[in-house]
């Protein structure tokens, strides 16, 4: 590191090889991958080339970011169920705008992903035998998904960081990303590094401003979070998407972006059991008075509706394409609407769905039979919607607790909240974008598709951050940027 002084400012200046920005799940392993590559080929002290640089090691979608069981999604380890990455591809791409070949190599370095986050010490369930257990999530045809528990994404971060911190390489800390240095035009164009501001250290006088240049760039700032009024974005969760477009980064299906029902006061998706319990959900004015079963009126029985609210758990993000003939994500526009007209919804688990005078009374045994058997098939049949949630998934309760929310006491405020961009930056098969030297990945690769199966986003950064780091050691090599 050196130092300068220009119009009275202090600019600290760093050189490396490759410099991470972002310390979620993707930046994490792209940096263990950076280390390792870089060792397994002899090259002096990895730790001196790399570098990760974060406004802020705590925030971002992986460490703040979950649901009731935060799902990673992988090709299957059913030890009776074959499966095949030319399948994983074809689920990946079923909704479009994602690349068949981005998508098969997600689906070949699933596994590799996967185990290598076993061996960091990511707690995912597994039978006596070995097996790696699957379930069904939304938009997924067969059980490839896994959880390690509501913060699945957060001890990916965890453990990952843990080896690049063995491994020695520095986390620069309260980095916010300002800008991009660029040269060149056309094929030549390269970002050589970038301006930060550290937000501990700007004073009156003083800017903070740290320039870090590279030989590579690896982008993983995750989502363009703070876009968004109504979001599940972690707050904090800037990103960085308008300087890379300043740069000259291309975007792809951008406007694709994922919404569904989250909860508010803690920002946190109600996917999953939070839905499969069957709850209550009503609204009131904005005071919190006028309490109203607004679902009612679009529903033609009680039926229906509690086993919409069930499907939700797993059909979990808006789909254009489950609205008509009162599917499930009919659910979304009703409480968008809802909200829309300036009432609040909330989440009721101590009371089950309550009708109008045209329906019959909530019975559990009333539930279509997808919904009935899997609470059959759970044991879950007990008579209140908190009962089951306690029997169902007891962390998904713990989670609110820790953040001051009784869901034993008080209904949960919900809305329609932005949660993922599905679109982000085009990359090529290495995820290098259409700048030479720069890598997206993570979030903030357009690599995803519209209708992604609920957990591909994590299998996404994790492939994707171990290409780029192949790509970088073995193409590009390991010297550190100049002067
Ligand atoms: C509520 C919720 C639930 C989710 N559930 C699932 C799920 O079940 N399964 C699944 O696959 N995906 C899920 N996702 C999506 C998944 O969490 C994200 O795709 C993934 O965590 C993104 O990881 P990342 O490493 O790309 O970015 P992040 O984890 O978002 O990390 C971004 C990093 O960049 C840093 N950063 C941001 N802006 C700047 C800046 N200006 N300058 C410097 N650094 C910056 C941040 O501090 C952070 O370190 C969920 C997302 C949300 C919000």
């Amino acid at each position: 590191m050196s130092t300068k002084t220009v119009a009275g400012q202090t600019i600290k200046e760093h050189f490396f090889n490759t410099i991470v920005v972002g310390a979620g799940a993707a930046g994490m392993n792209c940096a263990k991958k950076l280390c390792e590559y870089m060792d397994q080929k002899g090259v002096d002290q990895p730790e001196k080339r790399i570098a990760v640089v974060t406004a802020g090691l705590p925030l971002g979608a992986s460490r703040m970011s979950g649901s009731d069981k935060q799902t990673y999604y992988k090709m299957g380890t059913s030890p009776d169920i074959a499966d095949s990455a030319e399948s994983f591809a074809k689920s990946l791409t079923a909704g479009g705008c994602c690349h068949g070949d981005l998508a098969l190599a997600e689906g070949i370095g699933s596994l590799r992903g996967f185990f290598n986050l076993v061996e960091a010490g990511v707690p995912f369930p597994n039978d006596p035998m070995g097996t790696y257990i699957g379930y069904k999530t939304d938009h997924d045809p067969y059980e490839r998904a896994t959880s390690a528990g509501p913060k699945t994404s957060k001890f990916m971060s965890q453990c990952l960081e843990k080896i690049i911190r063995r491994f020695g390489v520095e986390i620069f800390d309260h980095q916010e990303a300002v800008e991009f240095l660029t040269t060149g035009q056309g094929d030549d164009k390269r970002i050589i590094g970038i301006v930060t501001l550290n937000r501990k250290a700007v004073t009156e006088n003083n800017f903070g401003i740290n320039v870090f240049y590279c030989e590579n760039l690896v982008l993983a700032a995750g989502g363009p979070g703070a876009l968004y009024e109504t979001s599940v974005y972690p707050l904090g969760q800037t990103g960085i998407h308008g300087i890379a477009f300043k740069a000259g980064l291309a975007g792809e299906n951008l406007t694709e972006s994922q919404f569904g029902l989250a909860s508010t006061k803690f920002r946190w998706n109600v996917s999953g059991t939070y839905m499969q319990v069957v709850p209550r959900i009503f609204s009131t004015d904005a005071d919190g008075n006028d309490e109203r079963e607004f679902l009612t009126d679009f529903f033609p029985s009680m039926s229906k509706m509690a086993t919409d609210i069930f499907l939700k758990g797993y059909q979990w993000p808006f789909d254009p394409q489950r609205i008509e003939n009162h599917q499930s994500s009919l659910i979304d526009v009703i409480v968008f609407n809802e909200t829309q007209k300036g009432r609040r919804v909330f989440m009721d688990f101590l009371k089950n769905p309550i009708g109008n005078d045209k329906m019959d009374a909530f019975a559990i045994e009333d539930l279509e039979d997808e919904a009935l058997d899997y609470l059959k098939a759970t044991d879950a049949m007990q008579p209140l919607p908190i009962v089951r949630l306690k029997h169902m998934n007891p962390p998904a309760i713990d989670i609110y607790t820790e953040h001051g929310i009784d869901l034993f006491t008080e209904p949960l405020e919900i809305a329609v909240c932005a949660q993922h961009n599905n679109g982000g930056f085009g990359i090529d098969r290495w995820w290098q974008s259409n700048i030479k030297h720069t890598f997206v990945i993570g979030e903030m690769a357009g690599s995803h598709g519209v209708k992604r199966p609920g957990g591909s986003a994590l299998n996404a950064g994790q492939v994707g951050s171990q290409r780029a780091a192949e790509f970088i050691v073995n193409a590009y090599g390991c010297e550190i940027a100049k002067e």
